[in-house]
């Protein structure tokens, strides 16, 4: 394999807080994004999973540049994008796109759906006249649109049809790489999956490579060759879709898994769920160590005091947990395990 398109290193996206009213000084800061390290090959998906609130989205637009990143590195087509300044990153802008997860608020309401999808053609000198029109009308038919609605509002548009005009725009420069943010979460169930095949089939006509983003891994399911599931600003795990699904290696991921309702209600009835507890801690203080263990069920004293490293589990499976060099300890608090051995041990699960 040769090189990935995108090669992210140490990609930090911190933002200060500051106090004071006439002398403003930073007193904190809020880790948003803290340290990641992956890569994107062309033409495939990565499915970026976690919970609100994780660094997700603040991730997607690092790597795309529209928050320019505290620290680390982001090599797009072997250019490091985070050493550029805004002059010579404007023409690359073209390959670097967005699709936003709110079809309503992400689109201008004063301007024509023709205006909204020529926009970047224009910034990007791309076309004019009716040059610029046809490239509009073609891109409104690529993704389902009837051309004829070029003068109207997207008020006058479902949700899923302002879905399809943000995906226009984001097409218009004939990217190489979108960040899908949440793209189908604020649509009815109906038409997640009409947007999910329309994604796919752009995919394989265009070769795009996709950072596709979600809360739950089911979203994630089927369109991602592989998944990264992130929490309070770093990754957890790193795996193919099955790797992840079938031996979850991060006992965050676990718990993800384990909240995927399956379609059979026999096995739904009977399978167990794993229920996290606690709120997900503030990015402002992130915990030490291990920044998941103040709810990890299988937590012991060495995730208190170090961080684990994010390294190699398996061939293409990456993950950040000891349980990795002490497998003995993978023994969840308050299961039927756990109480055996604090039977014969005559001890107190830790
Ligand atoms: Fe849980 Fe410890 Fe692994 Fe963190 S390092 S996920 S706290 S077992």
């Amino acid at each position: 394999m040769g090189e990935p398109l995108l090669k992210i290193r140490g990609l930090k996206m911190h933002f200060p807080v500051y106090r004071g009213a006439f002398i403003r000084r930073e007193v904190n800061r809020v880790r948003a994004v803290d340290g990641l390290d992956f890569d994107i090959e062309e033409g495939e998906t990565l499915g970026l999973v976690g919970e609100s609130g994780c660094g997700k989205s603040t991730t997607g637009r690092a790597i795309i540049q529209l928050y320019r990143p505290t620290d680390g590195e982001v090599h797009f087509d072997g250019k490091d994008l985070c050493t550029m300044e805004n002059r010579e990153l404007h023409p690359l802008r073209q390959d670097l796109q967005m699709i936003f997860q709110d079809p309503y608020g992400s689109l201008n309401p004063r301007m024509t759906v023709g205006d909204i999808i020529a926009e970047p053609l224009r910034v990007h000198n791309l076309a004019k006249g009716t040059k610029r029109r046809e490239r509009v009308q073609e891109l409104m038919e690529i993704v389902g649109l009837d051309p004829r609605f070029i003068r109207r509002y997207p008020h006058e548009f479902s949700g899923g049809q302002r879905q399809r005009i943000g995906i226009a725009r984001a097409l218009a420069c004939e990217p190489r790489f979108i960040v899908c943010d949440e793209p189908i979460s604020a649509l009815d169930v109906s038409i997640q999956a009409q947007i999910m095949n329309l994604m796919e089939d752009l995919q394989n006509e265009f070769n795009l490579t996709y950072l596709f983003i979600a809360h739950d891994l089911a979203a994630v399911r089927h369109i991602s060759d592989r998944i990264a599931v992130m929490y309070l600003g770093q990754l957890a795990e790193l795996a193919d879709g099955e790797s992840i699904y079938k031996n979850p290696l991060h006992p965050y991921t676990e718990a993800l898994i384990s909240a995927v309702p399956i379609p059979d209600p026999e096995i739904e009835r009977d399978r167990e769920r794993i229920v996290l507890e606690g709120d997900v801690p503030s990015p402002l203080n992130p915990p030490s160590g291990c920044v998941f263990h103040t709810r990890c069920p299988y937590a012991f004293d060495r995730c208190k005091k170090e961080k684990p490293a994010f390294k190699k589990a398996d061939d293409g499976h990456f993950v950040a947990c000891h349980l990795i060099d002490e497998p003995e300890r993978r023994v969840r608090k308050g299961s039927q395990d756990a109480l055996e051995t604090a039977q014969e041990t005559d001890e107190v699960p830790a």
